[in-house]
């Protein structure tokens, strides 16, 4: 069953046609015109109540086409476990972080108005183009070098707590709290003192660019200080990081997909006009240190057609498939829990069980029933050319360790 994105034109999102978001909806759409002065932010492929895609051919949402059809297409659930996304973005988001399921549950019984969601959002992003991101807290000695590097930050944090970085988690507590609480003003005094006088020490670590780039569009944001907390990543296409609950993270500039369990639940803490909750962010933060370099999340399969990437979560996995120019046919195995199928490049026809066949084309996104037969089979059209295709899925992967 083909479907519609979501579309979500948040202003962080990449403008008209750069957006990798945008030139998938038109693919996908005749009808979708790309208006080059709108921002195309997020496409969401799933039943999330938020933002649910719909059956191409009738326009009915897709939870609502769940809800009064047979479970056994999504394998007896009442909805996916999971949410489907493409991301372009244009200017950072959030400094973040995603509750477990308790503390979910909790934040949403307490503050409904602002959790609106009961349930964890673990995420995994897999870049489309190049992509950055900052990502789980430096090596303590990583934060503490860049305090005696830069001597507003030393000053903002106190040299003594600074110091006590060498201690390890405890001293990083004190640091990364003082600094999220630290004043307006202070924190102002601090960014613009080191971009006038330090942009040495950024360019060595290779942020300077980010620097600039958050302090444009966030001026005196405590985020941009978050730089030298936290590990920058720099992903190339096809490369995933996993952000499991409590992970701090902000997305910086790229086009991605995403993966995540069906919830909307965010606690955010900086470079944003969103609420910000920093009391609640510090207070479940994961304040772990690892390099950059143990950051990158590895398929666990990986052959020439296909790589899983499967979290340590039931709630979802993703496999990307490739099909070379010259490879006719490819099958799979169909997932019984129901699964989504993004097209980002290629043509095939799809043959999913004893269902119609469908003609898949770049930005086609199409449902495939758990129940319809054991495979999914790729077949070539025409001349055939290279076939890229992300499928998300509920993660039975798990079941079978
Ligand atoms: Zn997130």
């Amino acid at each position: 069953m083909e479907l519609v994105g979501n579309i979500k034109n948040y202003v962080w999102g990449k403008k008209g046609s750069e957006s990798a978001v945008a030139e998938l909806a038109k693919s996908n759409c005749q009808d979708f015109v790309i208006n080059e002065n709108e921002y195309y932010a997020e496409m969401w492929m799933g039943a999330h109540a938020s933002g649910p895609s719909s059956v191409k051919s009738t326009g009915e949402d897709l939870q609502s086409y769940f809800s009064r059809y047979d479970k056994e297409i999504i394998g007896g659930h009442d909805t996916l476990p999971f949410l489907f996304k493409v991301l372009s973005v244009r200017q950072a988001l959030s400094i973040q972080v995603h509750p477990n399921k308790a503390e979910a549950a909790k934040l949403h019984a307490e503050r409904p108005d602002i959790y609106k969601d009961p349930n964890h959002k673990p995420e995994m992003a897999i870049a489309l183009t190049p992509f950055k991101a900052m990502c789980g807290f430096r090596p303590y000695n990583e934060i503490l070098s860049f305090c005696r590097k830069l001597p507003p930050l030393m000053e903002l944090l106190g040299k003594n707590n600074a110091e006590s970085l060498s201690q390890g988690l405890q001293g990083l507590k004190v640091c990364f709290q003082d600094l999220m609480t630290a004043d307006e003003q202070s924190l102002k005094t601090c960014i613009k003192e080191i971009y006038e006088n330090y942009t040495d020490v950024l360019k060595a670590a290779d942020i300077y660019n980010i620097f600039q780039q958050i302090n444009r569009d966030f001026p005196g944001d405590v985020g941009i200080l978050c730089l030298f907390f936290l590990n920058v990543l720099r992903l190339q296409p096809g490369e995933a990081i996993f952000l499991s609950a409590n992970e701090i993270h902000a997305y910086l500039q790229g086009d991605c997909i995403e993966c995540m369990a069906c919830s909307d639940n965010v606690i955010r803490a900086g470079l944003t006009p969103k609420y910000k909750d920093v009391e609640t962010l510090l207070k479940n933060l994961n304040y772990e240190a690892a390099p950059a370099s143990q950051k990158s999340f590895q398929p666990i399969i990986s052959d020439s057609n296909y790589k899983l990437f499967s979290p340590n979560i039931p709630d979802f996995a993703v496999a990307q498939i490739t099909i070379p120019k010259d490879q006719d046919k490819y099958s799979l195995k169909n997932e019984k829990f129901g699964s989504i199928l993004l097209v980002l490049e290629g043509e095939r026809t799809l043959k999913a069980g004893n269902l119609p066949e469908i003609k898949l084309h770049k930005g086609s996104v199409v449902f495939i029933p758990g129940n319809c037969g054991e495979r999914v089979e790729f077949s070539t059209v025409g001349d055939g050319s290279n076939f890229v295709g992300y499928f998300s899925m509920y993660n039975s992967f798990l079941e079978k360790c």
